[in-house]
């Protein structure tokens, strides 16, 4: 009896862990940014990203609210998030930045997954596409 509810719990477990939302599911565009650091410093590439990730809108947080800064105001920790990734980029500190990332995502697994359930398809693939062809030219 008790190893059966002992199997039951770790089933549970592991069908609670499949379901946590990664980088990819609340931020592709970064997701797929992030996968081709380390980028040279001031290249092209590099300062357009860096535009991004220094705005409220375009950050990592802000693409995971929707290409949306209403987080700003809402969530100190997004918000703290939002200050930190820029200062990671500009100081080359990818493996920190790659750090809070994942803390950003455990994060938003914790606090803001109803705004990923919540979040119309639509806003989602035209983000998507819009950041997609963005990836695209750049490359
Ligand atoms: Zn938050």
């Amino acid at each position: 009896m008790q190893n059966r509810s002992v199997i039951s719990r770790r089933r549970y477990v592991a069908a609670k862990e499949q379901q946590l939302l990664t980088l990819g599911d609340i931020a592709p565009s970064w997701d797929e940014r992030l996968k081709q650091l380390p980028v040279s410093k001031w290249s092209l590439k590099w300062l357009k990203w860096y535009f991004d990730i220094a705005s409220r809108e375009t950050c990592i947080v802000g693409e995971a609210f929707g290409q949306s800064s209403a987080y700003w105001n809402e969530c100190a920790e997004c918000r703290t998030f939002s200050r930190q990734f820029p200062r990671h980029y500009k100081a080359l500190s990818y493996k920190e930045l790659e750090r809070d990332v994942q803390r950003f995502v455990g994060h938003w697994n914790e606090k803001h997954r109803d705004v990923e359930n919540n979040r119309r398809c639509l806003r989602w693939f035209d983000s998507f596409v819009r950041s997609d062809g963005y990836i695209r030219t750049l490359q």
